[in-house]
């Protein structure tokens, strides 16, 4: 009989990922199934931004999504697995200015969102190009209205849904309209939520002032980074302890500059070691004053307008902007002798977390959405999810803890979904129309005719959209079905997963909760899956200006999708800590799969057997087997998609293959043993690489589909469902003995300098002698065995 391997190719030919990727989508091999009687495993995956190529650290995360997924079918799940494009909002805007020379407040609105679109046709959905090479199991490719279809955050039917739940949470009397202080970046034009800040560290200068107390004439030094802010001053603070001052309370301070008197007050929050101990209290310097003069009942003066400018309260610096005021009124103090010392500190600056400009607080007329008074609730549906890692909750806490204000939802921009309302223009009336339809109240009439409140029939629409993150944060409902079927949303939600990045727990995740909280009274995610940051070898976090950055095409076309697949697993839980990323890396544990291959191949010899007589090594490797099944089985729930590739490369690097395969080699091409035993070595070999195919396809698709219909089915391996453990594994416990004693012959004969071809005389131990009639024909081991 010969033996010649079905796999014929020496080696695995990554040029097939893009063949078995084509043959997948044409058996719709993914496709969601709305009436699928199988329990539902939903993946509210994070929608890509559309004007960016997909960079490392998403390749990395969406193959674990993949796995969540492709484990999960496997278990007996339908996967909701579905591909979205983030396609609203700021950078969308900011990117269309820069591509067309254009302002976006200087253009027609109609105009500047056609010139929107115009960009956005021309990205198209390349940027999803990566995900398909890397063999993505999504449903659909395809832009589709539907459950388990692509979507993108700008459609029409997305919006509506974003319109949906807002005119839900005004009809719950949630929403309230403020004219408040409101972080506010003058760069992009428009309110922030707290979400949308971030804090950048700089030196700035600490100007010591002079002021002069009216009731004594003395003169006090106030230190202050922001002297510009002197026209707005509201009060002056001193610590109740601080004894250099008490004698001044209740006086008054005489602002420099601008000859306003105001109160100076002991209070806590002046710390006797910052500066001179006394601190000028303005409107607004940050978010403290604000609390201050609301606490002090102090009516504010506010001194920038929201174009980032000097208002008219600034006296002669009108019209400079912040940095321009700042630096001038340094001067004029200067020449007037109040500036008595200017030291360097370094400070915490509230910046834009897209355009990174300084943060001011400016008043504005906005939406608010209540989120202050959940804070309870939302730390209890934190505990009611499953977090993975479990130590990742504590991003989501801390943040919640430290909630200060009202979700801020109006914005003053373009391209981004309407905020329904329309006003009565005698009477002020507003009306928000019926769910069930997208509207633009900035371009449509309202669907009523006449004000019911006074019969005019004259309406302004709302101007404003909502933070991109109003429409984000129902991600999980718009997947779920719920614009397009009611009871499969209601019979599916929550949503079983929501994987994401640690950057945005505080926004995304945190949104989606509280929006779910208002509306549904429910959890959003059963689980929670957070994944930490992708850096170079060396730990520094990629970027352009340090020439690290990894391309997943680059990388795709070097060593295929298979090969940074298998690595993205090996070499670590980017749930558990950042992780290290580079070519050599993804190449040398790529050479797993070479193994696989070959291993394969060699089994790839011997025929399908049914069950034979097992020896003791067979029933061994098979409860080998059976304990990896069902350690890979946990691992692949919770998430430990390392864990479960190291076990398997373990299991066939350093057990299968050299303990197993080498025991048995004689036996399965016959030589001294019966035909029985030989076709126990066959079915065993197959046994073992059956399952470890199907161990490895979640994380390896392309490579185990492949060996899968050449050697076994003319189905594919991502229709099998998970293996069960069905053998016995009692006698693993030989295991160690085992390995041990071939090890122990492999060196005598290293030591010995012979090939391990040759014989040798050596004594099988007492336990292994069920084994011997293999390890003698593994060894050459002569004279019989024991003596
Ligand atoms: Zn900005
Ligand atoms: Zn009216």
């Amino acid at each position: 009989m010969s033996f010649k391997p079905k796999i014929e190719e020496k080696r695995w030919d990554k040029n097939l990922e893009p063949v078995i990727f084509r043959r997948w989508q044409k058996e719709k091999l993914y496709a969601f199934d709305k009436r699928s009687k199988k329990p539902l495993y939903s993946i509210d995956t994070p929608p890509p931004y559309v004007d960016a190529p997909v960079h490392i650290g998403q390749a990395y995360t969406y193959v674990w999504m993949d796995i969540m997924g492709r484990s999960r079918r496997m278990m007996g799940f339908h996967v909701l697995f579905p591909m979205g494009l983030d396609k609203n909002g700021l950078p969308i805007e900011v990117q269309t200015e820069k591509q067309f020379g254009i302002v976006m407040r200087e253009t027609p609105r109609r105009k500047f969102i056609q010139k929107c679109k115009e960009l956005l046709e021309m990205y198209g959905d390349a940027s999803l190009d990566t995900f398909k090479e890397l063999g993505l199991s999504c449903n659909s490719w395809k832009l589709e209205y539907k459950i388990g279809g692509r979507y993108e955050t700008d459609d029409p039917e997305y919006r509506r849904l974003t319109q949906e739940t807002f005119i839900d949470l005004w009809n719950k009397r949630l929403v309230y309209e403020d004219m408040k202080p409101t972080n506010y970046c003058p760069a992009c034009g428009t309110a922030l939520s707290d979400a949308e800040i971030e804090y950048v560290e700089e030196d700035v200068v600490l100007n010591y002032i002079t002021f002069s107390v009216k009731e004594t004439r003395e003169k006090i030094v106030i230190a202050t980074t922001r002297p510009e802010l002197l026209c707005s001053c509201k009060a002056v603070l001193f610590n109740p302890d601080d004894e250099r001052y008490t004698h001044l309370e209740g006086k008054h301070a005489i602002v420099p500059m601008f000859g306003q008197e105001v109160r100076i007050i002991s209070h806590p929050y002046a710390k006797m070691e910052f500066g001179s101990g006394l601190v000028m209290i303005c409107s607004f310097g940050d978010r403290d004053d604000v609390r201050l003069l609301r606490e002090l009942k102090v009516e504010p003066t506010y001194a920038i307008d929201i174009n980032g400018k000097m208002n008219e309260n600034a006296g002669v610096y009108t019209g400079l902007t912040v940095s321009e005021a700042r630096r001038k009124i340094t001067e004029d103090l200067k020449d007037r002798g109040s500036v008595v010392k200017q030291e360097i500190i370094h400070q915490k600056k509230p910046v834009c977390w897209r355009s990174k400009d300084p943060i001011e607080f400016v008043p504005l007329k906005e939406f608010y959405l209540m989120q202050l008074d959940f804070k309870e609730e939302m730390l209890k549906m934190a505990d009611e999810m499953e977090f993975f890692a479990p130590e990742s909750k504590r991003i989501l806490v801390d943040w919640i803890n430290s909630l200060s204000a009202d979700w801020v939802l109006s914005r003053r921009r373009y391209y981004g979904t309407e905020i329904p309302l329309w006003y009565c223009k005698k009477c002020g009336f507003t009306y928000v129309p019926e769910p069930g339809k997208y509207y633009q109240p900035w371009r449509e009439a309202p669907p009523i005719k006449t004000c019911p409140k006074c019969g005019c029939k004259d309406f302004l629409g709302e101007e404003r959209t909502f933070d991109t993150w109003f429409d984000s944060c129902s991600s999980e409902v718009y997947i779920t079905g719920y614009l397009w079927d009611k009871i499969y949303f209601k019979k599916h939600f929550p949503c079983y997963v929501r994987p994401q990045g640690k950057e945005i727990v505080r926004n995304w995740l945190y949104f989606t909760m509280l929006k779910s909280h208002l509306l549904y009274e429910r959890k959003p995610f059963k689980q929670v899956w957070i994944n930490m940051h992708i850096l170079d070898d060396e730990g520094r976090k990629m970027s352009k200006s340090l020439g690290n950055v990894i391309d997943p095409k680059d990388m795709v076309e070097k060593f295929g999708a298979e090969a940074f697949r298998i690595w993205s697993c090996l070499e670590g839980d980017i749930a558990r800590k950042d992780i290290r990323c580079s070519f050599e890396r993804i190449e040398g544990t790529s050479k797993f799969l070479t193994k696989l291959w070959n291993v394969s191949r060699f089994i790839s010899a011997f025929p399908l057997c049914e069950k034979a007589g097992l020896t003791a090594t067979d029933e061994w490797i098979l409860g080998e087997l059976s304990s990896l099944i069902e350690i890979v089985r946990k691992d692949y729930l919770e998430y430990r998609f390392n864990d479960a590739a190291v076990s398997v490369r373990e299991f066939v690097w350093n057990l299968f293959a050299p303990h197993y395969v080498e025991m048995v080699k004689s036996r399965a091409y016959g030589r001294g043993f019966s035909e029985s035993e030989q076709k126990a070595a066959w079915f065993t070999l197959h046994a073992c690489l059956r399952v470890v195919l199907k161990l490895l396809a979640p994380i390896t698709p392309f490579i185990t589909d492949h060996l899968w219909l050449k050697i076994y089915c003319k189905t594919s391996i991502h229709k099998e469902p998970f293996p069960e453990a069905r053998w016995e594994t009692g006698i693993t416990r030989l295991t160690g003995k085992l390995t041990e004693f071939n090890s122990v012959v492999w060196n005598r004969k290293k030591e010995k300098g012979i090939s391990l071809r040759e014989s040798i005389k050596i004594k099988i131990p007492e336990e292994l002698i069920p084994f011997e009639k293999d390890m003698v024909a593994m060894h050459k081991i002569q004279n019989g065995t024991r003596f």
